[in-house]
């Protein structure tokens, strides 16, 4: 027996925008931000979690999750444990914080913040990574750990639980197949809006050389340099001679790339607007795109806009590209729509703008049952260790495929956690394995000492304190 002792918070800032890493045509300067939690127990046990944001107002959220997280002081974990929709069900069920939501803004990714250490807390009391104790659930226990409430219109307990039934037997088959290979996943690093043309196509190279095959450019901010951007990758991604050495181009037209636009060499180009234009306009400029042939767009317009998405996707279809969004769908009900109104091609779910590991089931669970591929969104600090997690539960114990999915990837700031993601030789993202690692988002001491805001060395030392404010 363990009971929640205590929780601390650290508002963590990394100066991500003296270097122009990050930027987009909505986020133009931003400075990658964990607001982070730990939850304490009268045992060794530690929960970490975070949620993100991109510098100012991580002091918000971390205020936020301290309101949360006071909600489970002196609660005993093997009951929080034992049904953990219910905790979740807990966690959001503030009358007075929920009138500050209710599920969604900041009281919502400071509750997901939360969600995750206690996940990451049961996990590790069970000596297991987090993917590993969720895929070796029953099809009961899933659905119980699932954020349920207002989606039943959408998935019933009683076929969820079918649905996972249906994939039990050969989950370790999966299982073993992904511990060799790898989940696939996919780079944004090359296509950022700050970086110049010999930037892009150089680090385009070395993404091709590394072994990936989709790959995200920003767009939105001026047509005919994204035209031009475009272009460039398209060359560098359609040239064979770019392959790492011994790498056959990939079919096209094999199952996991048919439909995606991929050229020659079985590459394929994802772009992302990052919401900003008007409903007419994402159709307009999206069409004046269609030269370089992208699978998806990624967030044409409003998050919330889920009428819009559909009406997108319906004008781009006979263009042959699709739509995808999520990043900032800020809970599963969103979500439930966004799929009820065949709105999108691809379910792009954040694992700390949903409310923790117990939401984030319920739109997997959804998105397989509407046969959507999830393609989590990563990047920032923090999302990628995080989203490995998911995507193996997505192939392990619910959706039961991974080939046309790919996982986003970027490579900055995994040196500041304990268990960092990494990438083997194809381009794939490794399977965490570490019996102590939990949900691999504990960050080292150091890292936090060092860029706590406002206090930590580095923002003291460089006397950026006033300046990044
Ligand atoms: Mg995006």
């Amino acid at each position: 027996m363990a009971i929640i002792t205590g929780y601390e918070t650290h508002d963590v800032r990394f100066p991500t925008s003296l270097s122009g890493d990050g930027t987009d045509a909505m986020n133009t300067e931003c400075d990658y931000s964990s607001a982070y939690v730990s939850l304490f127990t009268d045992s060794d046990l530690v929960g970490h979690g975070m949620t993100f944001t991109i510098g100012r107002g991580n002091e918000i959220v971390c205020a936020a999750i301290k309101e949360v997280a006071r909600r489970l002081l002196n609660k005993d974990i093997e009951t929080l444990f034992a049904d953990m929709g219910k905790a979740w069900d807990h966690i959001l069920a503030d009358p007075q914080l929920r009138w500050i939501g209710p599920e969604k803004g900041v009281i919502h990714i400071a509750s997901g913040a939360v969600n995750n250490a206690l996940w990451d807390m049961y996990a590790k009391a069970r000596k297991k990574p987090l993917w590993k104790l969720v895929v070796d659930m029953s099809p009961e226990e899933i659905v119980r750990s699932t954020a349920f409430r207002y989606i039943s219109d959408a998935i019933t307990r009683e076929e969820a639980v079918a649905m996972l039934k249906a994939k039990e037997a050969t989950k370790a088959e999966r299982e073993a197949k992904v511990r060799e290979v790898g989940y696939p996943a996919y780079v944004t690093s090359a296509g950022w809006l700050g970086y110049s043309d010999e930037k892009i196509a150089r680090l385009t190279r070395e993404a091709v050389a590394a072994g990936f095959n989709h790959f995200k450019m920003k767009v939105g901010a001026d047509r005919d340099a994204d035209l031009r951007r475009g272009k460039i990758i398209r060359s560098v991604i359609d040239n064979p001679q770019h392959l790492p050495p011994g790498m056959k181009p990939r079919d096209p037209e094999s199952p996991a790339l048919k439909g995606k636009n991929a050229g020659p060499t079985g590459c394929v180009l994802m772009i992302d607007a990052n919401q900003v234009w008007d409903v007419p306009q994402a159709i307009e400029y999206v069409k004046s795109l269609e030269e370089i042939k992208p699978w998806f767009i990624e967030e044409p317009t409003a998050p919330d806009d889920v009428l819009g998405h559909a009406a997108i996707r319906k004008a781009l279809l006979p263009h042959g590209i699709g739509v995808a969004t999520g990043e900032h769908a800020h809970n599963r009900i969103i979500f439930k729509q966004l799929l009820q109104a065949n709105a999108i091609d691809v379910c792009q779910i954040d694992s700390c703008r949903l409310a923790g590991v117990s939401e984030v089931l319920a739109v997997l669970l959804m998105a397989a049952k509407f046969g959507v591929p999830v393609c989590p969104h990563a990047g920032g600090v923090g999302l990628c260790e995080y989203v490995i997690h998911l995507s193996l539960i997505d192939y392990i114990a619910v959706s039961g495929t991974m080939e046309r999915n790919v996982l986003e990837f970027v490579d900055h700031l995994h040196e500041h956690f304990l268990h960092p993601c990494s990438i083997n030789a194809q381009g794939r993202y490794n399977v965490p394995t570490s019996s102590d690692e939990g949900y691999s988002i504990e960050m080292h001491k150091s890292s936090i000492a060092t860029y706590e805001f406002p206090n930590g060395t580095f923002w003291k030392e460089n006397k950026l304190q006033s300046k990044y404010a």
